[in-house]
């Protein structure tokens, strides 16, 4: 069976073209006591945002935080929180959720869309296709690039026992904006680390056994853009950066990711590491799988003078290794897709504590 995977519906591009939004979201309107709600990324709040924000009477604006990355309890509060908003209202629902921010932001706007229509916690959904019913439209504005979730049918998120992402067509946003002036500025080294999440993405998904034209030709545009905006000083690199994750998401999304987004995921799960921070720290100890990535990855690291955490395993425990590596080891597809149906024989408990030891 070939994957059918629902794309984006909509998509507009272009330095500036933040300021349609009010326009773009006026069609979504419904009705004069029509709701729209604004996750924004509370770093922004009495930043670059102010009085940009298309808002409308009756409208709700959440600064979410996210020093943490998104937890099932946080979007639960997230939701009632709306929920509570549209007592007494017209609709039942708001017209729309929008999130402006990274990875995380727009992970919890696409859940919390999600979870106005379907019952019950957000941990009941970490998992493939467990959603039963359509979200509340959504649009994301991507403020780092890197993550590609402006285009994936996931949303990551921490629950109590997994750090699993909702996978469900009903998840893939109705409307990105990409705007290359709202990732201007964002500061090293998150915008590094983000950025590299995009190029282990495409090492991964071209180094992998899944691998076919439509990954690859994505995947390769996505790493030449990685290229360019990391080793040398492009012209518009906030634009190629856009574009090199939003490529490297569509990749993956027809092929998979590898070891080091497994390693990374418990890498998140046990020291609460941020997934582009976690990746790169994974990835510079994993020369023997990808050398070429590896070698390619350091020469930017450099470039940029980035230091990397260290002994970030020195101090754990046991119980918190064997869970790091249960975390890692669940994601199956990962390590198929890295090391081929026999992966078990090749990736022991013992290899993947190894690796762990190292960081
Ligand atoms: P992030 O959203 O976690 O943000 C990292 C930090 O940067 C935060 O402190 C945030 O406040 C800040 N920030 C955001 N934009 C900024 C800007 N323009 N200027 C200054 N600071 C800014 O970072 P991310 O790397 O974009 O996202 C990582 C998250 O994305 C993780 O939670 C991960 O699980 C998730 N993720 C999701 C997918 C997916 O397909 N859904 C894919 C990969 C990663
Ligand atoms: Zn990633």
């Amino acid at each position: 069976m070939f994957r059918n995977f629902k794309m984006v519906s909509k998509v507009v591009f272009g330095r500036g073209c933040f300021s349609q939004l009010g326009d773009i979201l006026q069609e979504k309107r419904q009705g004069s006591e029509s709701v729209m709600v604004f996750l924004a990324d509370d770093v922004f709040k009495n930043g670059k945002l102010n009085n940009r924000l298309p808002l409308k009477t009756g409208d709700l604006i959440i600064w979410v935080n996210v020093d943490d990355e998104p937890k099932t309890v946080y979007v639960d509060k997230l939701t009632t929180q709306v929920k509570k908003h549209m007592v007494g209202k017209q609709d039942r629902h708001p017209s729309g959720v929008i999130g402006i921010g990274g990875g995380s932001t727009m992970d919890l706007a696409k859940a919390v869309s999600l979870m106005l229509t379907n019952q019950g916690s957000a941990a009941d959904y970490q998992g493939w296709d467990l959603i039963k019913k359509p979200a509340v439209y959504h649009a994301a504005v991507p403020t780092l690039s890197g993550t590609g979730a402006e285009v994936s049918r996931t949303t990551v998120l921490t629950g109590p026992q997994k750090k699993l992402g909702i996978n469900s067509d009903h998840t893939v946003f109705d409307q990105i904006v990409l705007d290359p002036e709202m990732i201007a500025n964002a500061p090293n080294p998150q915008r590094f680390y983000t950025g590299m999440d995009c190029y282990i993405h495409c090492v991964e998904s071209l180094e992998g056994t899944y691998l076919n034209s439509f990954s690859q030709a994505y995947g390769e545009k996505a790493m030449d853009l990685c290229r360019e905006v990391f080793l040398t000083d492009p012209e518009e690199a906030d634009d190629k950066l856009m574009m090199a994750s939003y490529c490297g998401g569509m990749s993956i999304a027809y092929s998979q990711v590898g070891i080091c987004h497994a390693l990374s995921y418990g890498l998140s799960f046990v020291l609460g590491l941020h997934h582009g921070i976690g990746n790169c720290v994974a990835f510079d100890y994993l020369e023997d799988y990808y050398p070429e990535g590896v070698r390619e990855f350091r020469q930017m690291m450099a470039r940029l003078g980035i230091d990397l955490p260290r002994n970030l395993t020195a101090g754990i425990t046991d119980a918190q290794m064997e869970k790091m590596v249960d975390v890692a080891l669940v994601l199956e597809p990962l390590w198929e897709n890295a090391l081929g149906k026999d992966w078990k024989t090749i990736m022991t408990r013992e290899k993947i504590r190894d690796l762990y030891l190292k960081m």
